[in-house]
């Protein structure tokens, strides 16, 4: 029996990434509000926020400091855009910080309001430089099998999930997908992280080479896959990955939208795990969640020959009204001051081992294939044999049980396509949290393997 708000929901509401069909009978967890590493439910039942709402609210619920930065902005300056040459303080700043930030070669960043526009910006302005370059062919676009990137159009055909693309008339042509850089699910039997790296090397250097090298315009990837299955690429992957790009001249786009501004223990993930992109997608963190702001860096060539454009064309024909929203960029200017007065990047270098620990423990589980991680992101792969890792039939729904017994348990983590679970909380939990959050996703675990025996699932 749904209560008369959830019922309210169901009667209204489309939900994003959400079973249509299922959710009728179970309806939405209605939060209504939060504090620190916690939310709370309309009875007031406290949850442990272990996705930091979707991979974004690093430094937690209630920060008085970005509701002040946000409500300081709304009083002064509600709105005002970057068209036509039409400028404010928040934004300058705001990219004047980033810059100094950027893992890349950057002059200018280009503001958006989420990560899909920000990963389709870089598809626009690829194709835009190419054609200013007089290489009108280099436009297709390789990221690979798992990659998530957003939802438009363009960065739907990037992402490499199915719920993506059936149905949908998707990926677009010119969208191509290399090997999933997943060793556990993907290697063979006996081959070593660096082997397996190397031959997904070599398959996407054949990829380009069948395509014509002269048709690639960019390889796109996540440093951490989020929605992938929150997995780490193994020992070698962007060394031997990157040999490839730079052999063909292929520029690298890290898309940064979960592993951006601490995630891993780096500012950025490329910093953590060897990638050296050419330009830079983030999101989410920037503003800690509290504002949709998202963007681009944009490296001093390109930049040249966006000036250059609009010298023939008249104009830079991209951008929407809330490309650099004051609010936004307010927020996004103090989250950034935040997080580095508090020491957050270091502080999740110093609680990396124990939840990383915490997290390796669980691979002990007798459904749990796989547990990995870095810095303060996690995920775990359930299967149904831990030696054959088969898993479980994608209709029993396994890991979406499990994250159900987990918010019954009081605490919120995120189940993924293929049966995988995500473990991403705010950067500011305390160590006595992780272990609450371990405890709880523990014997969520266990109560989904009594389910499983008791359905007689295999
Ligand atoms: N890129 C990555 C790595 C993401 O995880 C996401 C969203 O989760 C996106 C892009 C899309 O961002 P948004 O949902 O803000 O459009």
């Amino acid at each position: 029996m749904l209560s008369n708000r959830a019922a309210r929901d169901v009667a209204t509401l489309v939900h994003p990434y959400t079973n249509l069909s299922t959710f009728r009978e179970t309806g939405p967890l209605v939060l209504e509000r939060g504090h620190g590493v916690w939310v709370y439910d309309g009875d007031g039942r406290p949850y442990l926020e272990g996705m930091a709402g979707l991979w974004c609210t690093a430094l937690g619920y209630s920060n008085e400091e970005l509701v002040e930065a946000a409500s300081e902005q709304l009083s002064r300056l509600p709105f005002t855009h970057l068209f036509s040459g039409r400028s404010h303080d928040p934004a300058i700043e705001l990219a004047e910080a980033l810059k100094e930030l950027m893992p890349c070669p950057t002059s200018k960043v280009f503001f958006t309001s989420s990560g899909s526009e920000a990963n389709d910006t870089q598809v626009k302005l690829l194709w835009y430089l190419n054609n200013a370059l007089g290489q009108p062919r280099r436009k297709k676009i390789v990221s690979h099998v798992r990659g998530y990137h957003g939802v438009t159009v363009a960065t739907a055909s990037m992402t490499g999930l199915p719920a993506n693309h059936a149905d949908w008339d998707l990926p677009l042509p010119g969208f191509l997908h290399a090997g999933c850089p997943h060793h556990y699910r993907f290697a063979q039997a006996g081959e070593s992280e660096r082997d397996f790296s190397a031959r997904l090397a070599a398959d996407l250097d054949a990829l380009i080479q069948r395509e014509d090298p002269e048709t690639i315009a960019a390889f796109v990837t996540e440093p951490v896959l989020g929605a992938g299955g929150a997995v780490v690429p193994p020992e070698g992957y962007f060394e031997a990955i990157q040999a490839v790009t730079e052999r063909y001249g292929i520029r690298l786009v890290a898309d940064e939208v979960i592993c951006g501004f601490g995630r891993t223990g780096e500012w950025f993930g490329s910093q953590a795990l060897g990638l050296r992109p050419d330009t830079i997608s983030f999101a989410k963190a920037v503003t800690s969640g509290y504002m949709p702001l998202g963007g681009v860096s944009v490296d001093p060539a390109l930049y040249d020959v966006l000036v250059a454009q609009s010298a023939k064309l008249g104009t830079f024909g991209h951008g929407t009204t809330y490309s650099g929203h004051p609010v936004a960029c307010a927020v996004a200017l103090k989250t950034l001051e935040i997080y580095r007065r508090d020491r957050i990047v270091e502080g999740v270098r110093e609680k990396a081992p124990q939840f990383q620990a915490r997290l390796s423990a669980l691979a002990g589980h007798p459904i749990v294939g796989e547990a990995r991680g870095i810095g303060l992101i996690g995920g775990l792969e359930i299967v149904a044999d831990k030696a054959s890792r088969a898993q479980f039939d994608p209709k029993a729904g396994v890991a979406a049980r499990c994250v159900a017994f987990a918010q019954d348990e009081g605490l919120i983590v995120r189940f993924l396509a293929g049966d995988r679970i995500a473990v991403c909380p705010p950067l500011v939990i305390q160590p006595g949290e992780i272990d609450t959050l371990f405890e709880r996703l523990g014997r969520a675990l266990d109560r989904t393997a009594a389910w499983v025996a008791a359905e007689g699932l295999e």
